[in-house]
């Protein structure tokens, strides 16, 4: 145990810890987000005094003032990473430098206390290393970490909370869509965007979900698993789904993804696929594609493959598109072959089955 200063996370451990009995029982097949490990992470911040009372303790609820801002204004942002298991034993983390920047981004964007990239990381780390029995082993398996920060000032006032709370909570995952499932089934929303110029889109906060909410319950309805948001000014270009971000793949062997102009949300899987992919020696354009021009293509074949990334679901092919005006299917509706390779790159070098050429593991 380290005392305090700023940058050090005092370590309360769990007196009551999941027996290892239950736990491998939870292990053999998590339910994504349902089931948490023992320990959590907070670190407090006031205007006055900065970051400080940084702790590792069990997990447990919090309890909060009515006021609270978050609960009325929605200052809130979060992040999506996972903890491996490694071969030789061990554990990694993937690419936490660049959670850690982004959570940075978004907290400016949300007016909110930046927390500095190193305690992020640390307080990460610290998380994944006291829990580190609870990372699944298996394929797609892994320890998914919630780091999030929430306005905790209690008034009713309508400005930037100047106290938050920044916590870190973890869950063993297995797959996050039906196992089995080869593709899925995407709903072209006309009615509703997730994101206009100027917005929050590129942030990763609460609220964008919250906005999006509707128009994956009509996506649910329409028989289809997500739903694609076309841009907010034009109503044409393709940006990304609710949670994830989208690949096209062409029959030169080419792969085109949507550029990050402000209204998407830089991913991290999205960086590290076009890296992998130009190491392959595919060419990879950052252009906008149209909606309209994604239906042509799909039907003359010129489109061979479509997918979608993000940490939680890794990659997944996209099968059918349906929308009011559209109805097409990518390649066969199946999972194709140049998704299946950058898929198995990305994977071999999270589970440490490959060498790490990119330096992107944070090894534990
Ligand atoms: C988190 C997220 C992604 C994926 O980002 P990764 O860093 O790859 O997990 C894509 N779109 C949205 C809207 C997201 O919130």
């Amino acid at each position: 145990m380290r005392t305090s200063d700023a940058q050090t996370l005092i370590v309360e451990k769990n007196p009551n810890p999941v027996a290892d009995s239950e736990r491998d029982a939870l292990l053999l097949n998590p339910v994504f987000g349902r089931v948490f490990t023992d320990h959590m992470v907070t670190i407090e911040y006031s205007r006055e005094r900065g970051w400080q009372n940084g702790k590792v303790r069990p997990h447990a609820a919090l309890q909060l003032d009515l006021a609270t801002l978050v609960l009325h204004y929605a200052q809130e942002i979060f992040e999506g990473m996972k903890a491996y298991r490694l071969p030789e034993g061990g554990s990694t983390l993937f690419r936490p430098g660049a959670n850690a920047r982004r959570f940075r981004n978004s907290a400016e964007r949300l007016a909110m206390a930046p927390l500095p990239e190193e305690l992020f990381i640390e307080s990460v780390r610290a998380l994944v290393r006291i829990d580190q029995k609870w990372i699944p082993g298996g394929d797609g398996a892994a320890l998914y970490i919630r780091p999030f920060m929430i306005a905790t000032e209690a008034v009713l006032g309508m400005k930037p909370s100047a106290e938050y709370l920044y916590c870190v909570v973890a869950c063993p995952v297995g797959s996050y869509f039906k196992v089995g499932s080869p593709s899925v089934t995407l709903w072209i929303s006309d009615q509703y965007t997730r994101a206009a110029p100027g917005g929050t889109g590129d942030a990763k906060c609460g609220g964008n979900y919250a906005a999006s909410l509707a128009a994956q319950a009509e996506a649910t309805r329409e028989g289809c698993d997500q739903v694609v948001f076309l841009d907010a000014v034009e109503r044409r270009w393709v940006e990304e789904l609710g949670g994830m971000n989208v690949f096209f793949v062409f029959d030169d062997g080419s792969i085109q993804t949507p550029p990050l102009t402000g209204t998407i949300l830089p991913g991290i899987t999205r960086d590290s696929l076009i890296v992998l992919a130009r190491d392959m020696g595919l060419a990879v354009r950052e252009e906008p594609y149209a909606i309209d021009q994604w239906q042509e293509d799909a039907l003359s074949g010129r489109l061979r493959e479509a997918f979608a990334c993000g940490t939680a679901a890794v990659v997944t092919s996209i099968g059918n598109v349906k929308g009011r005006q559209y109805n097409f299917t990518v390649g066969d509706g199946g999972a194709g072959p140049v998704t299946g390779r950058l898929k198995d790159a990305l994977l071999d070098i999270q589970n440490g089955r490959v060498e790490d050429r990119h330096g992107w593991l944070d090894r534990l």
